[in-house]
């Protein structure tokens, strides 16, 4: 009996913790039809939040505007538009989590007006002021609490590791996931994704390219061995 208790305790490490993960896009809104976003699916911090759940957490999904869902009916999804309804909807779930993981693909800017009306053509050059969003990560992890772990992505073009180090101390995480864009076979949109897991320690370890429910595992089951969860 204890046996097979000590086997379950095994298979859900994270049972009894919460998780905290944002994922998917943020649209910022010009007028009530058009909107700035970009092409993140969410599929990543979906697979992360379905990879959690296997292993016993308590999951809190903040998710921007995607057409898809996690399967697994145990995942609270908190459905968002903007980047401060995103920040907001973080606050409570990320003050009650052991760990939080930060996917979303945040617009770093939005519309400085929403025009009322939709927007019609003027034959003139159509000048659009933008304002800053906040960063949700780095706001919620500068209130990061002992025995809170947080963890960071970074999509990048170019110098991936050097400014993937850059993010995860300028941003206070304890780790960082960095993957390259790549039109055919990693990031936005793609069932596969590959990259670096990085550790506030100083570790760097290659992730290799596989699909992004593969990789959620290989994530978790690194950061378990290794402790850090
Ligand atoms: O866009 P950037 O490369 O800075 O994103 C790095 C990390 O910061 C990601 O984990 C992303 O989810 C998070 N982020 C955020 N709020 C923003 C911008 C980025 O939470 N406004």
């Amino acid at each position: 009996m204890a046996q097979i208790e000590a086997h379950l305790a095994s298979e859900q490490p994270l049972a009894g913790r919460h998780v905290c993960i944002t994922a998917g896009p943020t649209y910022e809104a010009l007028d009530p039809v058009r909107f700035l976003g970009n092409r993140s699916s969410g599929k990543m911090g979906i697979a992360l939040a379905e990879g959690a759940r296997a292993r016993g957490a308590e999951v809190t999904l903040i998710l921007g505007p995607t057409h898809l869902r996690p399967v697994d009916p145990g995942v609270k999804v908190v459905s968002v538009r903007t980047a401060q309804e995103m920040l907001e909807a973080a606050r409570e779930p990320f003050a009650a989590s052991q760990l939080a993981i930060f996917a979303a693909a945040v617009s770093d800017y939005r519309p400085k007006r929403e025009a009322p009306q939709k927007r019609k053509k003027d034959g003139q050059v159509f000048q659009l002021e933008l304002q800053e969003n906040p960063d949700i990560l780095a706001t919620l992890a500068g209130t990061k609490k002992p025995g809170q772990f947080v963890i960071g992505f970074a999509l990048e073009t170019e110098n991936l590791e050097a400014s993937a180090w850059e993010k995860l101390r300028k941003k206070n995480c304890d780790a960082l996931i960095a993957n390259p864009l790549d039109e055919v076979k990693r990031g936005f949109e793609h069932d596969t994704n590959e990259g670096l897991l990085l550790t506030a320690d100083g570790q760097s370890r290659p992730l290799k390219l596989k699909t992004k429910q593969a990789l959620a595992h290989e994530i978790y089951d690194t950061l378990l061995d290794g402790s850090y969860i």
